[in-house]
């Protein structure tokens, strides 16, 4: 078996990287048959529970409530809603769901205890629950687990050099933060991030360095290509090649050969071509959905149309690790402590973040 390591150097991973296609696309392979079944292709779906109107400046995000695109808020879902939505999920053949909501950070209080019971409903549907909910304390991070949630995502979107020059409302420390209050509980990392935001060959790699050196590293890496929405300060970005991509989750399944890496937003700029070059190189999972959280997604049917031609299977739920007990509110042993965290506000100007607010 291919070691697993958490000491890879950036120059390392941009060697890997920027090997000949072939190489690189037979050691990806190669190291992902060691650890996975080729054939299987995890299936998750994600839901958008609260839309909009975030406070943030991330600057790829048409969900900023400073940038003037057309998104249509919305405020939390019931808990009747969601469930609706994973019953369909699951019946198109989805083994976990991720709820998304646009927020900076999670508080305490009835919106966060409507999302505790969200992931107990989904929970006791026998499906892998994930929520995406921003920055969270250690205190939210086990009542989350203690409700039955099975992964929490917190992407670190890219290099801690780059980020920067993406988002100026919080820092790279914070989401490392997040990330390590989600270990301190039996949930797993989801954790990945974006190309085509106008990052170096280095950037990615010193993405993947950020990911790859966690211990353990994440159970799953989503790799975003940026999709450009209007109205954001990226809409002029160009758009990703299929290569960039191919090259991305091949780096990324030779450095974390354990993962579940995921083919998230984007899909619907690839190929049927270039989204089977990708399971090639070890991608094992993607985003199904009309929609992921505001930007477009293939269409179920076409997904499942693509399962058939390509001979894959879509993944059991907790294949991986053995489904959470659920506790119920009403015997719950941990109480919200109103914390009030300080979390990073940098502040600092990002040219385009503030053109796009004008
Ligand atoms: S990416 Fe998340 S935190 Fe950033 S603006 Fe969008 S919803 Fe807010």
């Amino acid at each position: 078996m291919s070691e697993i390591r958490n000491n890879w150097s950036r120059e390392e991973i941009l060697d890997i990287y920027q090997q000949p296609l072939m190489e690189l696309l037979y050691r990806a392979a190669s190291i992902h048959r060691e650890y996975h079944d080729p054939n299987t292709v995890q299936v998750s779906t994600l839901l958008s529970i609260k839309t909009g109107g975030c406070p943030e400046d991330c600057g790829y995000c048409p969900q900023a409530a400073r940038y003037h695109t057309d998104i249509e808020g919305n405020d939390l879902m019931s808990v009747s809603q969601v469930k609706a939505q994973a019953l369909r999920a699951r019946e198109a053949g989805s083994s976990r769901v991720c709820m998304g909501a646009a927020w900076r950070n999670v508080k305490d209080g009835p919106e966060f205890d409507q999302v505790l019971e969200m992931v107990r409903t989904i929970n006791k549907l026998d499906m892998e629950v994930c929520c995406t909910l921003g920055m969270i304390t250690e205190n939210q991070a086990k009542r989350l687990a203690e409700a039955g949630l099975y992964a929490y995502n917190h992407n670190l979107d890219t290099s801690e050099d780059y980020y920067k020059d993406v988002i100026s409302t919080r820092a790279f420390e914070d989401r490392l933060e997040t990330i390590d209050n989600v270990r301190k509980t039996n949930v797993t990392v989801c954790s990945g991030g974006i190309i085509g935001m106008g990052e170096s060959l280095e950037d990615r790699a010193g993405m993947l360095v950020a990911l790859s050196t966690l211990s353990p590293q994440p159970e799953s890496v989503p790799i975003n290509a940026l999709v450009a929405v209007p109205g954001t300060p990226m809409e002029e970005m160009e758009p990703v090649s299929i290569w960039s991509m191919v090259r991305m989750v091949a780096t990324t399944r030779i450095v974390m050969p354990q993962t579940q890496v995921r083919l998230s937003a984007g899909r619907t700029q690839m190929s049927r071509e270039g989204q089977a070059l990708c399971f090639f190189a070890g991608a094992n999972s993607i985003f199904a959905g009309d929609k992921l959280l505001t930007t477009p997604n293939p269409d179920v049917n076409e997904d499942m149309e693509m399962f058939r031609e390509l001979g894959l299977n879509p993944q059991a739920p907790f294949l991986k690790k053995e489904q959470p007990k659920t506790v119920e509110a009403s015997e719950s042993e941990l109480q919200p402590l109103g914390e009030k965290p300080r979390w990073t506000r940098p502040g600092h100007t990002i040219p385009r973040n503030e053109a796009a607010r004008n």
